[in-house]
């Protein structure tokens, strides 16, 4: 299921552009524009669904293994220490994009772990995509 007007759909397609970290039948990741660590990446299902309530069951599963794969992805070339696995509903709950998605964020050991956008070098080097798209695909 596609929708014209939503974003992630947008991306999916190839209409708006992205820093691809994998892709499968069922998935698409790729990293945040606004990262909270250094290879913040979204994972989302090619089917739209606004929410985790909203997906049909077959397709969650089928976005686990892209799930579990790009975290493995992360964690061996990034070397981080750590990873938050993060998915919000709602906008109470903070959700800015109508299209389910799992955040992956990798976490160092001696750097900041928070939950916001990092802020000055710690953003500089996280917001160097081409770099960090090199280093996490070789
Ligand atoms: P959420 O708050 O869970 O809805 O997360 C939405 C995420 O999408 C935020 O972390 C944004 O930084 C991210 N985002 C928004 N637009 C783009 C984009 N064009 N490319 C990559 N990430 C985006
Ligand atoms: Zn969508």
């Amino acid at each position: 299921m596609h929708d014209p007007d939503c974003l992630f759909c947008k991306i999916i397609a190839g209409a708006i552009p992205s820093h691809r970290v994998f892709e499968d039948a069922h998935a698409y990741a790729f990293l945040d524009i606004a990262p909270f660590g250094k290879g913040h990446t979204l994972v989302v299902p090619k089917f739209h669904a606004a929410t985790l309530f909203d997906l049909p069951p077959e397709e969650l599963a089928g976005i686990m293994p892209a799930l579990q794969r790009t975290a493995t992805l992360l964690k061996n070339r990034l070397r981080c220490d750590g990873m938050a696995v993060m998915q919000l509903n709602g906008a109470i709950a903070g959700q800015t994009v109508g299209h389910v998605h799992f955040h992956l964020i990798p976490r160092y050991a001696g750097q900041p772990a928070g939950w916001a956008p990092l802020a000055g070098a710690a953003k500089a080097e996280a917001t160097d995509f081409p770099a960090l798209l090199r280093q996490i695909l070789g």
